[in-house]
Formats: structure tokens, sequence, C-alpha cells
């Protein structure tokens, strides 16, 4: 096997590719999964130190029932030390459907004729947002298909309409965007409105195979694409989400990629993503992909610990495309983030009847229709914290200069307390007395579970403030 030294930092170039196809796949092929090998591995990374690619490779390849167990058990051990039992909530939000790529898994791809077009309008956006607010929404990610009507003005207009939208006590706090690429001054506008996060998934990190499904348009340029984030860093925006579409290729040279792909952030820029998704491929209009690479079950849980395990500290998004049993099982794993109450058809949020799937008005088909109210029910019942937490972008905790775990009670300090208080809020403004009962409940134990006297302290005094009807407060 060729050797690879962690040598990114010498190798790798702003703005410049980096995957190495043949890389990948000898760590693929040459990673030797010994049972003491694997151990070491899960043990680095209960030290919250990140995988290398070798490293990875390891947990990879190995298939023994007992390793893959003990490689899941330490994704789960993980996650309860960098993140406790919280759960981000959030809500996607497409605002259009316009498309002239044409990639071969999508709905909105520019030769499906089928596909119902629509963009929505200052008012109908607005009305969105209210009903997102209703439900208690605080965190949205603004969807758009790649067109030039959507440029960084039209997105900075459409996320300072959406933070202008206030309906009672509801409010939208924390705007993300997954859309086309940008130029680094398309990127500085959106930051200049206030985004979260940037989200561009590489689909696939494989050069050739990437060319098969992405058929026209300027999506077919896989470098622009993987530079894409690149430029988001370059433009100072520092929080930024990476992501493959599991389907189109071998999952695990995917999983390395994703981790080479946070290895180079973390040469070039000093910092990693700031969030991984690993969406499956779902049914769409004019859907044209081999089920060759589909993703059983088994081996998406055992991707998602893996991730888990190498890199510690980035958040993970896992998607309503996933059915409620599946969410349910592959959570404790690692995922730190969820939407609930998703709807994606466009202008859908404001019926209130939840309308049978129209694969035309659609990018994909979603498996969990649930409204926010049941999963929040639901996560209460398992124990996890549900969480509207948006406190560390809004004070400027964002990238190299903010690694929550890498701060020493940081979870218990910050997270976890403002957890507490943005799920009081929703309990006192958006839930059913018998969620709000048992949220309560919740509540009191993970205040236990706090042991700085001066911030339980401060907690309870803002929960009471929370009662009398103020809002918005954070550490
Ligand atoms: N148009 C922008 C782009 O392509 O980057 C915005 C993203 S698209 C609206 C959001 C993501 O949905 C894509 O990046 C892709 O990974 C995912 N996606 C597309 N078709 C899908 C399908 N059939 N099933 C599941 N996810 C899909
Ligand atoms: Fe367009 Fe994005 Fe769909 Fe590709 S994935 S067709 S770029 S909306």
């Amino acid at each position: 096997m060729k050797f690879y030294p962690e040598h990114y930092k010498i190798k790798d170039q702003r703005m410049k590719p980096f995957i190495d196809p043949e890389e990948i796949w000898d760590f693929i092929n040459n990673t030797k999964p010994t049972k003491e090998r694997v151990r070491e591995v899960i043990a680095k990374s209960l030290n919250k130190e990140r995988l290398n690619l070798e490293e990875t490779a390891a947990l990879i390849n190995a298939t023994d029932p007992e390793l893959v167990e003990e490689i899941k058990q330490g994704a789960k051990d993980l996650k309860t030390k960098v993140y406790g039992n919280r759960i981000v909530l959030f809500a996607p939000l497409y605002v259009g459907n316009k498309c002239t790529n044409n990639c071969k898994y999508c709905g909105f791809r520019a030769t499906n004729k089928d596909a119902v077009r629509q963009t929505l309008s200052d008012q109908e956006l607005i009305k969105e947002v209210e009903a997102l607010e209703d439900n208690g929404q605080k965190r949205l990610i603004l969807v758009y298909g790649e067109h030039k009507h959507y440029s960084p003005e039209f997105i900075a207009e459409n996320v300072k309409t959406v933070y202008n939208v206030k309906k009672g006590n509801g409010e939208i706090r924390r705007v993300n965007i997954n859309a086309a690429p940008l130029e680094i001054d398309g990127f500085r506008t959106v930051k200049e409105a206030g985004i979260g996060t940037y989200q561009v998934f590489q689909e696939t990190y494989h050069p050739e195979e990437y060319k098969k499904y992405h058929l026209g348009g300027k999506k077919r340029d896989f470098d622009y694409r993987l530079t894409s984030l690149d430029r988001a860093q370059e433009a100072g925006l520092d929080d930024v989400g990476i992501g493959a579409l599991f389907g189109l290729y071998d999952w695990r040279y995917e999983v390395l990629a994703m981790v080479r792909h946070t290895n180079h952030f973390e040469a070039c820029y000093n910092v990693g993503p700031h969030t991984l998704s690993f969406p499956r491929i779902q049914d769409a209009s004019a859907i044209d992909v081999d089920p060759k690479y589909m993703v059983n079950d088994d081996d998406f849980v055992k991707l998602i610990a893996i991730l888990r395990l190498a890199v510690p500290y980035t958040g993970m998004i896992l998607t309503a495309r996933e059915s409620q049993q599946v969410r349910r099982e592959v959570m404790a794993f690692g995922v730190s983030q969820i939407d609930g109450g998703t709807k994606i058809e466009l202008g859908s949020y404001k019926e209130t009847q939840n309308e049978v799937q129209n694969l035309n008005r659609e990018q994909f088909a979603i498996s969990d229709n649930r409204s926010l109210a049941e999963i929040i029910d639901e996560l209460i019942e398992n124990e996890y914290l549900p969480s509207f937490c948006t406190a560390c972008y809004r004070l400027g905790r964002t990238g190299e200069h903010f690694m929550e775990f890498s701060v020493p009670g940081f979870i218990k300090r910050f997270c976890t307390p403002n957890a507490i208080l943005t799920l009081a809020e929703y309990i006192e403004d958006y839930a059913t007395p018998e969620t709000g009962e048992k949220a309560w409940k919740i509540i009191d134990k993970e205040i236990k579970g706090l042991d700085n006297e001066k911030v339980v302290g401060q907690l309870n005094e803002r929960i009471g403030k929370i009662k009398n009807g103020e809002r918005d407060m954070y550490f």
C-alpha cells in the first residue's frame, strides 16, 4: 500500500481540487481491520480526536459483527459525551424549484417537464414562515434549485424577509441555505444577510461517476462544486455543511471522501465543516438511477456511526427522507439535528391538511410526514432534549474560534441550558398540555444533571421569566 501520511497541510491549496480517487481506494483496499486496530481507533475517537483516513478505513472495513457492535456503541458513547441528550430541530423551506441542471436523481431536473415550477413571492414566503412559526419552528433552511433567478441578492432578500416575519411569540432566529455554489462575492452577500450555515452537497465525490449523474448545466463541473465551500470560507462564511447523496456510488468511498473534505478544510482554513449530511436517495419524478449502490439499513447505521467517530465535533443531520422507524433507530448513533414537521411541496406549510404527496411538485418523496408536535413528543418520550438553540451563531461563536467540545464544560455551561430555555418557550407557546407536562419533567431531570450552581440559578430565574412572557434569553 502506498503510504500517505497526514500531510495535507503541505499538499492542499485553497480553492484547488483535493480528491484523489486512487488514494481513497488505496485506503479501503489495503487497511486491515484487526480487532486490536479497530479498538484502538474507537478509543482514539472517544478521546475526541478526529480520525485520519487510514483509521476511518479500518472502521469501514470491519465486518465482524462483534466489532460492528463496538463501533456502534462507541458512536453512542461519543454522542452522549459531545452532545448530551440534545437534538436540535429545524425545518426545510423550499423557495424555488426552477433549475437549469440535469441531475438524474432529482425531480427538479431541467428535463423533467412534469415538474410544476414555482418560486414563492414575498407574500407567499411570509405566509409560509408564519405557518412555520405557528408550529414553533425557530430554525429554517431555505432550499433552491439552480437558476439565474436565485441570485445571491435574491437569496439575501429572502433571508431578510424571513427574519422580519414575527407572528405572536414566533420568530425565525437562524436561516441556513441549501442552494447552488456561489462565487466569493455571492457568499459575502448572503453572509451579510445574516445566514447561519451554507450547505452544498458534493452528491458523489467520485469525479467519473459524478459525470454520469450530472448531465447538464453548471453542476456538471465537479471541481467547481468541490471547491465551492472553499469560496465560502474565503468570503468569511465559516459555517459550512458538506454531504454526499448515498446511493450514487460505493458508500465506503463517500464516507472516506467526506473525511478527506474535512482534512482539506482543516489544512487550508483551520476549521472543519459545521455539519455533515448523508441523505439516501428517495423516489423522485423522472428519477433515473441504477439501484446498484443503494445503501441498506444496516450499512446506513454503520456509516453514520463511523462518521460520528471520524469527526467527533461536527454536527450530523438526519432528514425526513428517512422513515420514522429508521430515524428513531439511527438517531442514537451520532445524529445531532433533525427536521420536524417537514413539507417539501412548495407553498404547502400554510395548508392545514396534509395533502397526498405529489411527486411532480416535490424534489423527492419524504418518508417521515409527522408534525413537529408529534416529533417533539416522541423525542421527549425517548428522553431526548429537543432544542431550538441559536445562541452560538448569534454570539459569533462560529468557525475556528469555536468548537464546542474544545471548551471544557461547554455543554453544561451553554448547550444544555440553552436547549432547556428554548424548550421552555416551546412548551409555553405551542405544546399540548400532555406534551408540556412530560417536557417539564425532562427539563427537571436535565437541570439536576448540571453541576454549576450559578448556572442553575440563572437558568431557573430565566425559566421564571419565560413563564411570565419574556422570550429569547440565552447563554
Ligand atoms: N439545487 C441545489 C443543489 O443541487 O445543490 C440545492 C440542493 S437540492 C434542492 C438539495 C439536495 O437534495 C441535493 O444536494 C441532493 O443531495 C438531494 N437530493 C436530490 N435528489 C434527491 C433524491 N431523489 N433523494 C434524496 N435526496 C435528493
Ligand atoms: Fe437542480 Fe439541485 Fe435538483 Fe440538481 S439537485 S436538478 S441542481 S435542484
